[in-house]
């Protein structure tokens, strides 16, 4: 029985974060596909069925450059988002000190210290900015 096993996931990577993620999505959308009932019970119970298939049709796909590829994926877009929230706590802990303005032309944060009127502030980028603080 054991060796059986090991032969099933042999070459096979079994469940990365991705497959968990469609997994466990998979399952909260069959709960909520349970409690609402009706049309959108029906729309969301074949989405559910999808995600916990694929979830399993990657644990037990023999490609792994490509299923390491897509999980790497989910993983930097779970890093741009946790960084993101951390800058927007940064942000919201110095509001009183500083202001902050977005630059329009490249979209990146420029902090400005308050209460120096209106004034000039430069990008990096090149773009200047003329805003009260
Ligand atoms: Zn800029």
């Amino acid at each position: 029985m054991k060796e059986k096993l090991r032969q099933i996931f042999a070459g096979r990577q079994g469940m990365d974060e991705l497959s968990k993620l469609l997994f466990w999505l998979g399952i909260a959308l069959f709960t909520l596909a349970l409690v609402c009932g009706g049309a959108l019970g029906s729309l969301l119970l074949p989405l559910a069925l999808m995600a916990v298939v694929l979830a399993f049709v990657r644990a037990f796909s023999r490609n792994l450059p490509l299923r390491e590829a897509e999980n790497l994926l989910l993983l930097r877009w779970i890093d741009k988002k946790k960084h993101a929230w951390a800058a927007f706590r940064d942000r919201f802990a110095n509001r009183r000190e500083y202001r902050y303005f977005k630059c329009p032309s490249c979209g990146r944060w420029l902090r400005v210290p308050r209460r120096k009127g209106k004034i000039h502030i430069n990008c990096r980028c090149g773009y200047t900015l003329y805003r009260r603080t």
